[in-house]
């Protein structure tokens, strides 16, 4: 599982079939990482309420159709609890967490406070006096716990944004029912897997500089990050199941012209049907567009 030469990675959530915006996202992380010698690596981000086991098997089964290919088995975070429960526990006993027991509400109304600092946590329960602690808990609400940064903000490297500047705050590690936060674990499972190189929708760019500064923080280089412009739908919005057929089975063209469809859409090819092979040759980061592509469902012309 671990390449010499670093490793790229796809992570779905499977919530349900992978419509054309995933597709492509996907399509680009697995030329990002072969066509620069990484390996390729698939997890399924699983944790989630919304989750579908049946839908992870589907997603891979399209994945492997349209020919992409990955190294080694599939991590699924479902599986991971005691590894993520042990990288909490270094990040407690270095007291670099605490328990917030504030509710979305709470959070809401002091962050639109008139010197709230824009989009971050706003500090409510980070130095709680142990009295404090001892009330809140016992209203019997079960405490999220935060990661307690040391910066406001962190840059990233982003293949297609530059260096890229946002906000770190005191994140969510864990929430109040025990689920493992995204952030967390996606940087874990990074780090633990030897990936240097995360594509992904752009929706995600504002994650980026919260997650490099917890692998920072674990004493680990950040990836090289590529945040890859979305696929909007008929309505000007981003792609969604409700706009018709957008997944690969509805729009049943067959691997080659779906992989074609992409590839022309990201002007890597005129062809009618290729192959995510053939489009590894000529691949160059620098040239892909920056702008959202407009997908308006009907058949394959
Ligand atoms: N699971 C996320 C998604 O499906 C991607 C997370 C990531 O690539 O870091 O949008």
């Amino acid at each position: 599982l671990v390449p010499a030469t670093g490793a790229g990675r796809y992570a779905p959530s499977p919530t349900g079939d992978l419509h054309l915006g995933n597709l492509r996202t996907a399509l680009l992380a697995w030329l990002f990482a072969r066509s620069s010698d990484r390996a390729f690596l698939m997890r399924m981000e699983d944790l989630d309420d919304r989750v579908d086991p049946a839908s992870a098997q589907r997603q891979l089964t399209d994945l492997a159709a349209l020919g992409i290919d990955w190294d080694g088995p599939v991590l699924y975070q479902s599986h991971r609890q005691e590894t993520y429960q042990a990288e909490l526990g270094k990040l407690l006993d270095a007291g670099l967490t605490f328990e917030c027991f504030c509710t979305r509400r709470e959070i809401h109304a002091a962050a639109s406070a008139p010197h709230a600092p824009p989009g971050s946590y706003p500090g409510t329960c980070r130095d709680l006096t142990e009295q404090q602690r001892a009330e809140r808990r016992a209203t019997g609400r079960p405490p999220a716990v935060r990661l307690r940064t040391s910066a406001t903000h962190c840059t990233v490297s982003d293949a297609l944004h530059g260096r890229y500047t946002g906000v770190v705050d005191d994140f969510v590690i864990q929430r109040g029912d025990g689920t493992f936060a995204y952030n967390f674990v996606c940087v874990v499972d990074d780090l633990a897997t030897e990936v240097d190189q995360v594509v992904r929708g752009d929706d995600l760019l504002s994650s980026a500089p919260r997650q490099a500064y917890l692998a920072s923080l674990l004493g680990h280089e950040p990836p090289r990050y590529a945040h890859v412009p979305l696929v909007l739908g008929p309505s000007g919005k981003r792609l969604a199941k409700r706009d018709g057929a957008v997944t690969m089975r509805e729009i049943d063209a067959g691997p080659a012209r779906l992989v074609a469809l992409l590839a022309r859409s990201l002007g890597l090819s005129n062809k009618e049907e290729i192959t995510p092979q053939d489009l590894l040759g000529g691949f160059d980061p620098a040239l892909l567009p920056h702008e959202p592509w407009t997908y308006l469902p009907g058949p394959l012309s």
